[in-house]
Formats: C-alpha cells, structure tokens, sequence
C-alpha cells in the first residue's frame, strides 16, 4: 500500500512547496521508488484554465488535457512521471462535482455539508489509482490558517486517523525570517504557524524551514521542542543556487532520511548521479547564448515557466549558458520602435504562446526580422500562427493576412475550427462557447514529412505526440499560397487536416508548432526542438 505524504505551508506564500514536494519525489525516486505528486488548490475557480497568466502563471496541460497548476509541471519535470487530469483539484472542481450530485438526487434527501461530503471527495482524490505506487505527495496550496484551505486540512486530520499507522507523514514547509538589524534569524512565525496547525488537528512531523541565513543547532532544538517534533525532523532549507540544485541540497540536510526513519524504512543510499550530472551541466557551461522571447506576458516569469525551464534544458543539452532577453511585443507597435537595435544582438527569436490581439504586430515584426536576417526562429503556438501570418503577408502576397482571434477578417489565414477528431471521437465546438475548457488540449499525434528540418530534429522520427492548447488553428486552405511563398507545411495531424508544423526550408533554423513542446522538457531529457536551437543559437553566436 502507498504511503501519503502531505505538504502543508506555513507564515507567507511562495515558500516554493511545489519544488519541495517535487525535490523530494525526486529524492525517493532516486532510491527506487514509485512516486506521484499530487496538487490540491483551495481556490474556488474549477481549474486554472480561465485564469489570467499574471495571476496564477502558466497553465500547465497534462497528455490528458487538463489543463492545471503551473506545480504540475514542477513534478513532472524533477520525476519524469507524466501528470494526469487525476492529480490536480481545486475547490471549485470539488464543489462542482458535489453541487451536480445533489441535483440529480444521488444524496436522498441529506442535507450536503462540508463534513463529510467535501471532505470525502477531498479523501478520494487523494485516494485514487495509487495501488501500483510506494509514495503519493499531497501539496495543499496557499497558507495553513487561510479560510479556503480548512476543508484539506480536515481531510489530511482525518486520513491520518483512517489510513494504518505509519503510512502516514505531514511536512509543514514554513519560513524562518532573519531580521538584519537584530542580526537575528525569527522562529516565532514558525511556532505560531504550527500551532495554527495543530489547532486544526494536524500535528506535523516534519517541518521543512526555508531561510537565506544558516540555521544554528540551538535554533533548530528550539523550533523542534516549540513544535513538538524531534530535532532531526526539522529540517534547513536555504536558498539554493538554483532550482535544479535542490534535490542535493534537501539531501544533504537529511530530508529523505528523516522521512524514511519516520516511516520505519531502512533504504539503501540514493543514486544521485542524475543530479550531480544536471548540476554540473547547469553550472560548468563552456559558453553562452543570447535568446529574445518576444512575448506578452513578460512582467511575470511564471507566465512563460515550463519555456523558461525547456531554454534551460536546451542549454544543458549543449553546455551553454542560454540567457533569456523577456521583450514585450508591444514595443515594436510604436512609431519609433528600432526592433533591429533591440533584435540584432540576439543569437536566436522565440515567440511564444499567447492569447489575444496585443502585441500581435509586434510579434508578427519579430518574425519578420528573423527571416529576413536569417536569425534562427522557433515559434510557438501562437508564435507558430503568427510566422503563418508574417510568411502570408509577405511572401505570399496576402496584405490583409490575420488571425480572427483578433477580429473579423477577408483573410482568415488562422482560424477557429470547430470539429476535431481526438482519441475520445469527434470533437466538436461552436464559435462563442464558454472559454472554460473548450479548446484542444492535450496529447495529439502529428505526421511530420520525411526528410523535412523537423523530423531530422526529431531524430528520423515522423511520428510524435505532443501537448496543445488553443483555440484556433491554421487554416489548411492557405497550405499552398504559404508554401509558394517558402513556408513548407511538414507536420500535419493524422488526418492530414490541422498544421502542425511549419518551418522554412531556406532559413538555417526556422520552425513554428501548433504544440507546446517545452511542457514535456526535462533537465535529465532535454527536448529536442529546444536542444536543437540552442545548436542553431551557438552557431549564430559564432557567425556574428
Ligand atoms: N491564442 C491562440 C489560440 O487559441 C494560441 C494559443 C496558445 O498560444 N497557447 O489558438
């Protein structure tokens, strides 16, 4: 039977419990062990899908086409296991599925609270499919003490009691402030944090203490005899030198160990090496490269995260720094924009996904640069319909070339399709519907030609499978104006129907995807579209 590990926040939010819980699934990985990270978000939205990327960062979507919390992509990226819609809820999906039962009657007449039903299908999610597994990780989101977050805690107070002894374990991640001017690092927060905690029945067996100064033993003796757990329980968590690092760095402070000890396991020593060879590409580069993101989205990093993550990994593939220049789209719109001043040291152009009109010419202009200068190019999602839009507009003759995702338009050269097959059947959608959960999302396979720039990135492959999220797609019937114009359609959806790839046959490194592939990048098996480049950005930085 799987062992429950639940991970609760304490004191302030952004404590970084999502690479916590990520780090130490990677941890029990590394001793063989079967683990899966689950996310439990107390807000009342029924997923992140509808929310805007400056609030809650980037949606992350799982194969199966959830569409989740950006943490999910944390897990995935340190396991390696592939998320699935089962391993993120919110309260509002809990809600939603309580609110449908009770109209259809299935609770005869009870009256429907919060104990148990709410409770319950909290304790079932959890629950669920973990037969085959050793370790299942719980994080609950936001702050022990929030008023959102009662029904998770009273749902961990009770599995505690119906689970066997020792399968158990609470982690309560909390922050150990250090005030400069007393020159003294705070534990007060904490003791408050679990006794917040505690008053909702949950005593916590292991408390994970972020700080940015070491944590004196006296210290910690002191944290464990105000909070009732042993010394060794409490565990040091400083600022590592990135996020990468952290696996080694909660190993060394005996994080997996303690665990293991509080579950009465005796296991041999992890095998690290992955770790050690991700760090040692990370930090012992041999060079580096400049890479423009034209983007929207560019005030908040957590907008963009997993394309962050996979230009990193991208990097370690080739042991080069990649430096990331964020810039915003809109600029290039103004009268006096020098796109050439501000594109021109860039060694590589990414744009990203996105949605709506702003910053859309500006993006199509940075398109423009990069084929005109022969500057490698990789569009994404967006970036993939606007390259469509560029290549339309200028070298296929059709000016009023757009997409009507920005308005009506002559020439809809990206458009919105409202019948696609997908593994479940036809799938079909009406111009208007809700925003929530009505796009195509999720694994899709493509053919890619043979012989064409992208399958060689693939190694030789034509068939992939790839993550999408979006609503419109390219218009086919454009297929043949576009490729006169140079802009070679070389992967297509099974069917033969939806673009999927685009790329420029003439241009050292030009290629556009309907998918995301960065969502399916990890540090140990860097994505080949982004390690390929990242090649193409090193050899540009060799040319210039
Ligand atoms: N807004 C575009 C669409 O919905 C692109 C979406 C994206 O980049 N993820 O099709």
């Amino acid at each position: 039977m799987a062992r429950y590990i639940f991970i609760t926040g304490g004191v302030v939010s952004s404590l970084g419990k999502g690479l916590m819980a990520a780090s130490l699934a990677a941890l029990l990985q590394a001793r063989g062990y079967r683990v899966r990270i689950r996310k439990f978000d107390p807000y009342l939205n029924v997923d992140p899908g509808t929310m805007s990327p400056y609030q809650h960062g980037e949606v992350y979507v799982t194969d199966d086409g959830a569409e989740t919390d950006l943490d999910l992509g944390h897990y995935e990226r340190f396991t390696g296991v592939s998320a699935h819609q089962g391993d993120n809820i919110t309260s509002g999906r809990v809600y939603q599925d309580i609110i449908a039962k009770e109209r259809r009657g299935d609770y005869l007449g009870a009256t429907v609270q919060v104990i148990p039903h709410v409770t319950n299908a909290i304790k079932e999610f959890a629950l669920a499919d973990t037969d085959d597994l050793d370790f299942v990780l719980c994080e609950i989101g936001g702050t022990v003490g929030d008023i959102e977050s009662l029904p998770f805690i009273e749902a961990i107070r009770q599995l505690r009691n119906e689970l066997p002894r020792d399968q158990t374990a609470v982690i309560h991640v909390t922050l150990v402030p250090y005030i400069s001017a007393a020159g003294e690092l705070k534990t007060k927060p904490t003791q408050h944090s679990v006794r917040e905690l505690t008053s909702l029945g949950v005593q916590p067996d292991m408390l994970l203490c972020r700080c940015e100064h070491p944590l004196p033993d006296t210290e910690r003796k002191k944290i464990a005899r105000f909070c009732n757990v042993r010394p060794e329980a409490v565990i040091p968590a400083l600022d590592a030198s990135s996020i990468y690092a952290v696996p080694l760095q909660y190993h060394a402070e005996g994080l997996d160990d303690e665990l293991l000890n509080h579950f009465r396991i005796e296991s041999d020593e992890p095998d690290l090496s992955r770790w050690l060879d991700i760090v040692d590409r990370y930090e012992n580069h041999e060079g580096e490269v400049t890479i423009g993101v034209v983007g929207k989205y560019i005030e908040l990093l957590d907008a963009y995260k997993s394309l962050n993550e996979a230009l990193v990994h991208g990097g370690m593939a080739n042991r080069v720094k990649v430096n990331i220049r964020w810039i915003d789209a809109e600029l290039f719109e103004q009268d006096d924009a020098d796109i050439t001043a501000q594109l021109e040291p860039m060694h590589a152009i990414l744009v990203p996904g996105g949605f709506g009109e702003r910053g859309s010419e500006g993006k199509i202009s940075a398109v423009r640069f990069a084929r005109e200068h022969k500057v490698p190019f990789f569009g994404i999602c967006l970036g993939m319909q606007m390259a469509c839009v560029e290549g339309a507009r200028n070298t296929a003759g059709i000016a009023d070339a757009s997409s009507t995702e920005f308005g009506p338009t002559n020439e809809p050269v990206v458009g919105i399709i409202t019948e696609w097959m997908s593994e479940e059947g036809l799938q079909k959608r009406k111009v208007g519907d809700d925003l929530g959960g009505t796009m195509r999302l999720g694994a899709y396979d493509a053919k890619l030609s043979a012989n064409s720039h992208v399958s060689r990135v693939y190694d030789g492959k034509t068939d992939i499978s790839e993550r999408h999220r979006h609503r419109y797609e390219v218009n086919g019937e454009y297929r043949d104006a576009l490729e006169k114009g140079g802009l070679v359609f070389s992967g297509m959806s099974p069917d033969g129907l939806l673009p999927e790839i685009v790329e420029r046959p003439d241009h050292p490194w030009f290629i556009g995807v309907q998918f995301h592939p960065e969502l399916k990048s990890k540090p140990f098996d860097p994505h080949p579209l982004f390690a390929r480049f990242i090649e193409a950005a090193i050899k540009q930085a060799r040319l210039v």
